[in-house]
C-alpha cells in the first residue's frame, strides 16, 4: 500500500535524523572540549526542531487517516498494524503539544538544570526551588494538552510508559513496599555486615576497563558493533544497527563502580543489538518502554552480575587481573560484599533492596507534585519525612535529600517509576527464562550466558513494540506482572547472606 510506504518513509527518516543527534550527543559527553558547549548546543536545537517538524508534518496524520480501517491494519499484531497504532500514539501526543509549551519547557529545562547543579553544590534549596515551581506548572500544562483519564499524572507517565497508569502503579507498590520496609529492617537487626573495604582497595583503572570490557563480551554485548568509552554519568547510546554506545567511569578505588555500570550499559545495549534492523525506524524495530529496557539493564547487573554462580567463572579470572587487591579475598566474602545492604541516603549508590524505596519515595511525591497536594516550597520537608519513614534515617541536608537527582530539573516528571517497574520485570523474566532454559546457575558457573541472551533476544527484543510493556510481560511469562518474582529472588539471596 503507497500510503503505508510513504509513511514509514516519513518516520524513518526523521529516526535518521534523530540518530544524527544521538551521535552529536554522545560525542558531547564523552570527547567534546568544554568550549564546544554553545556550538554543540545549537546544532543540537536545530536538529531537535527538524525532527520535531517531521514527527508532526500533517502529511503523517493524512497518511494515518488513509491506512488506519484498512485491511493492512487489520491483524492487530502484524508489524504494519503495531507500526500504524505506535506511529498514531505518538503523533497525537507531539500534536497535542502547543508549540509555545513545547519551546518554553524546552528553554526553562536547559537554564533549570544549571540552577539545580549551583543548589545540589550548595546544598541550597530555596535557590532551585522557583524553577521547580515552574518546571511543575509547565507539566501540569503538558497533562492537560496531552488530556488523561485518571490522574493528571498519568499523562506524564504515559510519555515513558504507554499504558501505564499511577492507579495500577499504586497497587503494585504498595504491596512492594510493605514487604521491603520488613525486609531492610530484618537485614539491619541481623547485625550482620560485609566487609565492603575490599572493594576499596587500589584497581588501577587501565585493568578494570580491560576486565570490564572482556565481562560485556563475556555476556554478549558485540564490540564489532559497538564501544566502550568514558563519562561522567554512565550511559548507553544506541545510535542505529550496527553502533552501540556503551559508556562508563572510573575510579582506582572503586571496585564495583565502574564494573557494575558497565554491566548495566552492556544489559542496555544487548537489548539495542537485539533489535529487528529490518525494522530500524519504526516502533517494530524500537524499544517498548523504559521499563522494559531497564528491565534489560539490571537482569545482566544484578540478576546475573551479582549472582554467585556469575562469580564462580568470573572471580579466578578477578584474582589474576587484581592480584594485589584480591589475593586474600574468598569467593565468599567478594560475593558478600558486592551484595551489601544497607540504607543510604543516595539512589544511585543504593543496593538491590533498599534501591526500590528511594523510587517510591519520588513516586509519592511527583504524584503530589503535579495534583497540587504538594507545594514545591514543601518538598524539602516531605522528602524528608518520607525518608525517614522509608529508612529510619533523615538525610543530613538537601544535597543529599531532594536535591540529589537531576530528573525533576530536566522536566522528566513520572520517570522514576520506570527504574522499579524495570527491577520487577527484570525478576519475572528471569524467573521464566530460568524455567525455560532449565536453570542459569549451570551455564553460567561455566561461562555460558548466550542461552539467555538468544532468549531474550527471541522473546523480548526481537518483537520491537509488538506488544505494550504489560502485554509482553503476560505474552513472555503467561502471567501479568506482579512483585512477587523481585521479592522471591530478595528473599532467596539476601537471607541466606544475612541469616535471615
Ligand atoms: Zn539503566
Amino acid at each position: 500500500m503507497e500510503a503505508y510506504k510513504e509513511l514509514i518513509r516519513r518516520v524513518r527518516e526523521a529516526r535518521l535524523l534523530g540518530s544524527c543527534a544521538a551521535v552529536l550527543g554522545w560525542d558531547q559527553r564523552t570527547y567534546m572540549p568544554a568550549k564546544g558547549a554553545l556550538h554543540r548546543a545549537q546544532q543540537l536545537a536545530l536538529l531537535a526542531g527538524m525532527v520535531h517538524e517531521q514527527t508532526t508534518a500533517p502529511e503523517i496524520g493524512g497518511l494515518l487517516d488513509e491506512i488506519e480501517g484498512s485491511e493492512l491494519v487489520r491483524e492487530g499484531d502484524s508489524a504494519a498494524a503495531v507500526n500504524v497504532r505506535e506511529i498514531r500514539r505518538r503523533y497525537d501526543r507531539a500534536c497535542k503539544l502547543p508549540r509555545a509549551l513545547v519551546t518554553e519547557l524546552a528553554r526553562t529545562c536547559t537554564l533549570a538544570r544549571d540552577v539545580w547543579v549551583q543548589a545540589r553544590r550548595s546544598s541550597d534549596f530555596a535557590l532551585f526551588r522557583p524553577w521547580l515551581e515552574k518546571i511543575v506548572a509547565l507539566k501540569r500544562q503538558e497533562a492537560e494538552s496531552v488530556g488523561y483519564a485518571g490522574a493528571a499524572y498519568d499523562a506524564l507517565l504515559d510519555d515513558y510508559e504507554p499504558g501505564e497508569t499511577s492507579a495500577h502503579l499504586a497497587t503494585l507498590f504498595s504491596d512492594l513496599r510493605e514487604e521491603l520496609v520488613g525486609l531492610v529492617a530484618a537485614i539491619q537487626a541481623s547485625g550482620r555486615r560485609p566487609d565492603n573495604s575490599v572493594l576499596h582497595r587500589e584497581y588501577p583503572v587501565d585493568r578494570q576497563e580491560g576486565f570490564g570490557r572482556a565481562a560485556a563480551a563475556m555476556i554478549g554485548f558485540d564490540f564489532a558493533a559497538g564501544r566502550l568509552d568514558e563519562t561522567a554519568h554512565p550511559f548507553c547510546s544506541g545510535i542505529g544497527p550496527g553502533d552501540t554506545r556503551l559508556t562508563t567511569r572510573y575510579d582506582s578505588r572503586d571496585f564495583g563502580d565502574a564494573f557494575f555500570s558497565i554491566l548495566h550499559e552492556a544489559g542496555h545495549g544487548i537489548y539495542d543489538q537485539g533489535l529487528d534492523p529490518a525494522h530500524y525506524g519504526t516502533p517494530m524495530g524500537a524499544a517498548v518502554s523504559l521499563a522494559i529496557h531497564e528491565s534489560q539493564s539490571r537482569l545482566w547487573e544484578n540478576f546475573v552480575g551479582r549472582s554467585r554462580a556469575f562469580w564462580e567463572h568470573v572471580f579466578p579470572q578477578a584474582r589474576r587481573s587484581f592480584p594485589e587487591a584480591l589475593a586474600d579475598v574468598s569467593l565468599d566474602a567478594f560475593y558478600y560484599a558486592i551484595n551489601d545492604c544497607r540504607p543510604s541516603f543516595i539512589r544511585v549508590d543504593a543496593d538491590e533492596v533498599t534501591y526500590n524505596l528511594h523510587v517510591l519515595l519520588r513516586f509519592e511525591l511527583e504524584q503530589a507534585l503535579i495534583s497540587g497536594d504538594l507545594p514545591a516550597a514543601d518538598v524539602p520537608a516531605a522528602w524528608n519525612e518520607a525518608f525517614t519513614r522509608y529508612f529510619g534515617l533523615t538525610p543530613p541536608d538537601d544535597a543529599q535529600g531532594c536535591l540529589q537527582d537531576t530528573h525533576w530539573s530536566g522536566g522528566a516528571v513520572g520517570y522514576f517509576p520506570t527504574y522499579t517497574l524495570g527491577n520487577l520485570y527484570a525478576a519475572q523474566f528471569f524467573a521464566q527464562a530460568s524455567v525455560d532454559l532449565g536453570g542459569l546457575d549451570e551455564p553460567f558457573r561455566r561461562g555460558e550466558f548466550a542461552p539467555l541472551k538468544e532468549w531474550l533476544t527471541t522473546k523480548i527484543h526481537r518483537h520491537g513494540q509488538r506488544h505494550r510493556a504489560a502485554d509482553l510481560v503476560a505474552a513472555v511469562t503467561a502471567e501479568p506482572l506482579s512483585p512477587r518474582f523481585f521479592l522471591d529472588h530478595l528473599r532467596a539471596k539476601f537471607g541466606p547472606l544475612y541469616g535471615i
